[in-house]
């Protein structure tokens, strides 16, 4: 039997994964002028940004915080006829939602116009480490095993794939006992009756969103928006949910209706499957995991069609082609991102990136969510590069950010912002022949703000106009809502510094 010498391709930047994180990375370094390769494990471009609404664009004051080209993302959908307008939501600030399919064509189109080369069904399965020098990955596909080498490695599988087979350190899970985020496989019902969905909102008993109904203001401007609403958040129908639990209707472990009234009028987005106690990085836990979601979607579907107002002549029109993973290896870099500073909204001296989306923890051993408000915050340039090494950046899931952070962190248009971020600075090191660490900040923050990037610089003053038409939660709202999970990250793991 003969083995087949390695094939070994060369390039100088290399970014594992085209999620959120990676899409932007790539294509920052692409346009930065550096020879940039793109690894995704799957047949598509896009990760779990092809699969759901994008959430986080915005802050609490409704000010625009992320832009450059995330925000050209937007633009470039809209113009398709593919995206809807942002829509402006009390508790997650804004919402565009898109076509997912038109979003996997114009990501291929991208990539081209940045020349970012691709290998797609390519899976990254060991990294090239020479002493404190990451130098690439090796990866397996079709063709059968091969080296690249790289001058810099971006990891945004989400899973920190690269980090963890070059022994870089990482955590997962809350610090409690490890358990991370339940994950979700999302689908798409079709056949919804969009008046009578709206209809249901209207009845105060639904309580289809229960962030806003201790408000009477907020939900008063809400009812008078919702007949024209594009996009409508849903985290509530508890009590729809308990009577088909007694009925024996709903053998899911989920408390709330979760999902989003999309912009084709007739779709509606579930995020309802759930699993508890997942390992992400174990393949049998994720295997069982599919297996379950896989079971839950027919009660789910048989739930809509039988309790939910809107819902009588709906059908299952899409399941999402991978299970969401919410979080897994987060990559320790030379700075570590806490919930702390998030809700101090901190402003780093080396800040790339911003965020404002609320902490959003989907309990690892509950049901529904913990959530803490944030205030408008920065992501520091040494969150995103690797510790103890050199020739590793991270960005998305992989983060270097507590669970408590990630959970704000986590959100595709905050993800897009670090991607941009990282490729940037990625790019910036290979035309100067330096490490990552040796390119001057405020070289790479005007690089970031030419190209349109928001890092704090042009945020501006809250939109007095939509804070008036839509209204805001107080800050201070109680860290969680409906069920108490005894084990749950906010009572068990962590309190934050401001309500100790
Ligand atoms: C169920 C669910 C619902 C959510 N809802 C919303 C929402 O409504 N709005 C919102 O803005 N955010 C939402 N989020 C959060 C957000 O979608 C994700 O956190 C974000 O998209 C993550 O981006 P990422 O690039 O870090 O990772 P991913 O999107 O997971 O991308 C990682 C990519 O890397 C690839 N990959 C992994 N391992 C390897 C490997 N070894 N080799 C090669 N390729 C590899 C994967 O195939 C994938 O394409 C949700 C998340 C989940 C899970």
């Amino acid at each position: 039997m003969s083995i087949a010498p390695i094939q070994t391709i060369r390039t100088q930047v290399l970014v594992i994964g085209s999620g959120a994180a990676g899409q932007t990375a790539a294509i920052a370094a692409g346009r930065n002028g550096a020879d940039t390769l793109l690894v995704e494990n799957a047949g598509f471009l896009g990760g779990i940004s092809a699969t759901l609404p994008w959430l986080g664009f915005h802050d609490r004051d409704y000010r625009l915080i992320v832009k450059g080209i995330p925000l050209e993302f937007c633009r470039r959908l809209q113009q398709a006829g593919a995206a809807s307008a942002h829509e402006f939501d009390p508790k997650c600030a804004s919402a565009i939602s898109i076509d997912s399919h038109w979003w996997k064509i114009l990501l291929m189109q991208l990539m081209r116009e940045a020349g970012v080369r691709l290998l797609l069904h390519t899976q990254v399965v060991d990294t090239i480490r020479e002493g404190d020098r990451i130098r690439g990955v090796i990866v397996e596909n079709k063709s059968g095993r091969q080296r690249i080498e790289a001058d810099v490695t971006i990891d945004c599988s989400g899973d920190g794939d690269v980090a963890a087979r070059g022994g870089v350190p990482w955590e997962k899970g809350r610090t409690a006992d490890g358990l991370v985020q339940a994950p979700t496989l999302v689908f798409k019902l079709g056949g919804v009756d969009r008046a009578a969905f709206i209809g249901g909102c209207k009845d105060p008993a639904v309580n289809y969103r229960e962030w806003i109904a201790p408000y009477p203001d907020l939900r008063e401007k809400m009812m008078r928006r919702i007949d024209r609403m594009n996009v409508i958040i849903c985290g509530g129908y508890a009590r729809l949910v308990e009577q088909a639990r007694l009925a024996g209707d709903f053998e899911v472990p989920q408390s709330r209706v979760v999902g989003v009234k999309l912009h084709r009028p007739d779709e509606y987005l579930v995020v309802m499957t759930r699993v508890l106690g997942l390992d992400p990085t174990d393949v049998r836990s994720l295997t069982d995991a599919y297996a379950k979601v896989y079971e839950q979607i027919p009660i789910l579907v048989k739930f809509f069609k039988t309790y939910v107002p809107g819902f009588v002549q709906s059908h299952l029109r899409e399941i999402a082609p991978m299970l969401g993973v919410r979080e897994s290896r987060r990559i320790m870099g030379d700075y570590l991102l806490t919930g702390d500073d998030l809700i101090a909204g901190r402003v780093f001296d080396d800040a790339v990136s911003m965020g404002g989306y609320h902490i959003d923890i989907h309990r690892p051993a509950g049901t529904w969510v913990d959530s803490h408000n944030v205030r408008t915050y920065t992501i520091p340039l040494r969150s995103l590069i690797a510790r103890d090494v050199d020739g590793l950046l991270m960005a998305g899931k992989c983060l270097s950010a507590t669970h408590e952070a990630i959970a704000s962190t986590r959100v595709v248009p905050i993800c897009q912002g670090q991607g941009q971020a990282v490729g940037t600075v990625a790019a910036l090191a290979v035309k100067a022949g330096t490490s990552v660490r040796q390119v001057p900040v405020a070289k790479l923050q005007d690089t970031l703000a030419a190209q349109g990037a928001e890092f704090g610089r042009t945020v501006g003053e809250p939109n007095w106009q939509v804070i008036e038409e839509v209204g805001q939660l107080p800050f201070d709202e109680p860290p969680t809502t409906g069920d108490k999970d005894a084990a749950s990250s906010v009572a068990a793991a962590w309190v934050p510094a401001t309500i100790k």
